[in-house]
């Protein structure tokens, strides 16, 4: 099966581990046909710059697009190497998220949202003091707002506060509660032709399981999704490409029968097999 990583972040992410270079290289290894480099830019810590707490994006960002397309053309016939940003929280801040959108001629725009707004990261909740139903009701709301969005490819990890929900309290929620606000959501993806990830990252957690999960994944596709991207959200050239099979497994279970590569925000259908 043609395997392609669509979730990776390089050195110039403030939370990861390797350069492009050795991400492109560890994707060799494992016979991947193609990665997205999708390095973090939080829509509303663009104007802290240099004193933010995930580093300067002005500088990261430039940074990145560079060493993915000198990876393209070092790897052209071995690996291909797409142009990407996980933009964080694009609708926080409308103004620094077209500033963003400028730093480069992107393949490929993940979105995400890993703060709300007046909180802190999820990573830093504590759960044993803030209610786990009011911040999903919360963050589904927020999220809903992110996938009217214009501009960007892919929503990434759909149920992204469960990584810490479950890591923190042992539980994984019952996510019956926020079906309505999830059907919302995915059909504005379906209305707006975005694509839903599924991001294999919690296979390696303690929530077991891919994001969405297989139940979300079928509610999905039984309201006509189509468009659906893999990635490994992959923070060290050791995880890349690590997990695809399984989050591929999900989506044919789900239904599936492909799944899409973005190249100048056009998606190329890849056959499940
Ligand atoms: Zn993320
Ligand atoms: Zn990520």
């Amino acid at each position: 099966m043609i395997l392609c990583d669509l979730h990776t972040h390089s050195l110039n992410s403030f939370d990861a581990e390797n350069t492009v270079d050795e991400m492109c290289r560890a994707a060799i290894a494992r016979g991947l046909e193609a990665i997205a480099v999708t390095d973090h830019c939080e829509a509303p810590f663009i104007s802290c710059g240099e004193d933010c707490e995930f580093g300067s994006f002005d500088r990261q960002i430039p940074q990145s697009v560079r060493d993915a397309h000198q990876a393209a053309e070092k790897y052209k016939g071995k690996l291909r190497v797409l142009c990407g940003m996980e933009l964080g929280e694009p609708m926080h801040d409308p103004e620094q998220t077209a500033h963003a959108l400028g730093y480069g001629d992107f393949d490929f725009i993940l979105a995400s949202v890993h703060n709300l707004r007046g909180r802190d990261d999820f990573y830093f909740m504590d759960f044993s003091k803030v209610s786990v139903d009011e911040i999903l009701r919360e963050y589904f709301d927020e999220l809903a707002e992110t996938a009217a969005f214009p501009d960007f490819d892919s929503l990434a990890h759909l149920t992204y506060p469960l990584r810490y929900i479950v890591e923190r309290t042992g539980v994984y929620p019952d996510l019956s509660p926020y079906t309505g606000q999830i059907e919302n959501i995915f059909k504005i993806l379906i209305k707006n032709q975005k694509a839903l990830e599924i991001n294999v990252s919690g296979l390696f957690k303690p929530m077991n399981t891919t994001l969405p999960d297989l139940p979300l994944l079928r509610l999905y596709r039984e309201l006509g999704g189509r468009l659906i991207t893999v990635g490994t959200d992959a923070h060290t050239a050791a995880m890349v490409g690590r997990g695809l099979e399984d989050g591929l497994s999900a989506a044919r279970e789900a239904g599936f029968d492909s799944y899409a590569v973005y190249q100048s925000h056009t998606p190329h259908l890849i056959p499940i097999k």
